[in-house]
């Protein structure tokens, strides 16, 4: 992008995010106060630095700044994996899916990957009293999986069957078939005359193919891709029939809004638990027209305006309501951002100096910062301190335990095992964490406790891994080297031999939480 267009870029937003500074709280009380709703907002591969509030590109998201200054921004949040399914997988059972064999991105025609048995954080909201919805983004597999369901039936197990009420749901990604919308089992606009088959192996005798018919798509694909092709785009993995049912890209962050927006106003009298999961700004990047050229950065840039605006239309429904002081919100991200991850929509070339992960090393799918250090921004309008920063330890997989405890009800001990009740931290900026350490996983795991990190070797193999010689692996001291560029394993081997013991204690003992 050119300079004049980039300043004009910034200039027409201003300084998104220096307002962070401002203090405006109110008085805490001592008491834990009980928020009637929750809404939990969850980007799909947002990084840090895409969120302008985290001191990045000024401008990207305009709305979420401004928010934010009703809240606290978090600055040491974590997502549990850098990738979407370990981490959802994560969030919903308050397990850390590495325990779990079988949990890594899923396909789309997965099996439901969430043993209805568990105890998950729907079903301790509805324990509460809520009632809870499932909006948007889902990847944890739903039905009996490959060759087993019936897109055509309603779908057994849903992904209701975890304690959702309501669900609204993409069965994976906006990258992988079947792409149409499930609601409550069933797919939506479903004709009876024309019926779904997916499969992940070969392509169905007349279908469009993203490789033969290559010329015909409207984003072409970097690499994968290239199978069945759905409005113009070619996806992982092949379908056909269907037709009426099939989503519309450049629709789908609005219908996700209507779609939470209608599930808070059916519910306005009952508490609630919503989670929307969006799909910005995962690839394919298909804003709506009205994003289209909104930012400098190509598509990338634009879903994220897509996203920031997403976010808004929903907390202005919330207010509309007149529950935005009953509700507290969440935004975060599943992991970390991903530039050029599939598709030639410009996103290396458009770049320019926006950093999507800031100043941490690597990106999703990486073991470092930059793949699950995320944002995370909590806002409970008059009830929690506003414009405040924290530094407080958190991963996504304390939301349950968290929201438990906020709602007042106890999980077993046995329950979600990796799950720590943060709610004092999460309320209260000056307050620490009651987590010491984290444990993330990719491709390898690493666990982190104060400012050391340790991760295992990257040579061990293609899964969540300890194999191989500790003192082969990575440390890293966060402080002064917060972006990992200096492995000191040489220089501190008794460190590096004690996390690593820290990790392997944390698998044998099947839990990390108190
Ligand atoms: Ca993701």
């Amino acid at each position: 992008m050119s300079l004049t267009s980039r300043r004009a870029f910034l200039k027409s937003f201003g300084l998104g995010c220096a307002a962070l500074a401002v203090s405006g709280s109110l008085p805490l009380s001592a008491a834990t106060r009980k928020p009637r709703n929750i809404l939990f907002i969850l980007a799909d591969d947002l990084g840090w630095g895409d969120v302008s509030c985290y001191g990045s590109t000024p401008g990207l998201t305009p709305f979420i700044d401004a928010y934010a200054q009703q809240g606290v921004t978090f600055t040491d949040a974590h997502s549990p994996a850098s990738t979407c399914t370990p981490t959802r997988y994560a969030i919903f059972t308050g397990c850390y899916a590495w325990r779990k064999p079988g949990t890594g991105i899923a396909q789309g025609d997965a099996a439901l990957l969430i043993d209805p048995r568990l105890e998950t954080l729907p079903k301790v909201m509805q324990r509460s009293g809520m009632v809870t919805g499932a909006v948007g983004k889902w990847h944890l597999g739903m039905g009996l999986g490959p060759g087993k369901t019936d897109w055509n039936k309603p779908i057994s197990p849903s992904a209701n069957a975890i304690g959702f009420d309501y669900t609204f749901l993409m069965a994976a990604t906006a990258d992988r078939t079947p792409c149409v919308y499930v609601e409550d089992g069933k797919v939506v606009n479903l004709d009876p005359n024309d019926p779904i088959e997916v499969n992940y192996q070969k392509n169905y005798p007349g279908e469009p193919d993203g490789v033969r018919d290559r010329a015909t798509l409207k984003m072409d694909w970097h690499h994968g891709h290239n199978q069945a092709v759905v409005n113009g785009i070619g996806r992982i993995g092949y379908m056909k029939g269907g037709e009426k049912a099939r989503w519309v890209d450049e629709d789908m962050a609005d219908i996700f809004v209507e779609k939470a927006c209608a599930f808070m106003e059916k519910n306005r009298e009952k508490p609630f638990f919503l989670y929307l999961g969006t799909n910005d700004i995962h690839v394919p990047r298909v804003p709506h027209p009205r994003f289209v050229g909104s930012t400098p950065f190509g598509p990338r840039g634009d879903a994220t305006r897509q996203f920031d605006d997403s976010v808004r239309r929903v907390i202005e429904k919330l207010r509309a309501l007149g529950l935005e002081k009953d509700t507290l919100v969440v935004i975060s991200s599943d992991n970390g951002p991903m530039v050029n991850d599939g598709y030639m929509d410009q996103a290396v070339e458009k770049l320019g100096d926006h950093r999507p992960a800031a100043h941490w090393r690597g990106t999703k799918y990486t073991p470092f910062e930059g793949g699950h250090r995320v944002p995370f921004i909590a806002v409970w309008e008059g009830q929690i301190p506003a414009g405040k920063r924290s530094q407080a330890l958190l991963s996504l997989v304390d939301l349950g335990n968290t929201f438990a405890a906020l709602r007042g009800v106890s999980i077993s001990k046995d329950a979600m095992p990796d799950s720590f009740d943060v709610h004092e931290a999460l309320l209260d900026p000056e307050k620490p964490s009651s987590r010491r350490a984290i444990i993330s996983q990719d491709w390898y795991m690493s666990y982190r406790e104060g400012e050391w990190k340790y991760i295992v070797p990257r040579r061990a193999g293609n899964a969540p891994s300890t194999k191989n010689n500790p003192l082969n692996g990575e440390l890293y001291h966060l402080t002064g080297d917060a972006s990992e560029t200096k492995n000191v394993i040489a220089e501190y081997p008794e460190r590096a031999k004690a996390l690593y013991e820290a990790l392997l204690k944390a698998i044998r003992d099947g839990r990390t939480r108190p």
